[in-house]
């Protein structure tokens, strides 16, 4: 009997490999660790933008870090589900 272990086990060429993610030390931060708590508690449970409940919610800069946004300003920050982070992300960028 032949198993799948040989075939996944090769690895993908080196040009595929994408570069090492860079973390901003940002996010790894208690600062950051407790205004995402404070911008999530104040959600009450609900995604800021669809109103979604029981979904895990992402703290979310409103102008974000990048933009200039306040870092640890929890007027500056918003409670969103996944679907809704990523694409407020992606008009982030794209207004940029
Ligand atoms: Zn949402």
């Amino acid at each position: 009997m032949r198993t799948v272990g040989n075939r996944l086990g090769t690895k993908a060429p080196s040009r595929l490999t994408p570069p090492p993610k860079v973390r901003d030390d940002h996010y790894g931060r208690p600062e950051h660790k407790a205004w995402a708590k404070a911008v999530i508690k104040r959600a009450g449970g609900c995604c800021q933008d669809c109103g979604a409940t029981g979904k895990r919610l992402f703290a979310d800069h409103i102008v974000e870090l990048k933009d200039g946004g306040a870092k640890y300003d929890v007027d500056n920050g918003k409670a969103l589900c996944g679907s809704c982070h990523v694409s407020k992300g992606y008009r982030a960028r794209a207004a940029r």
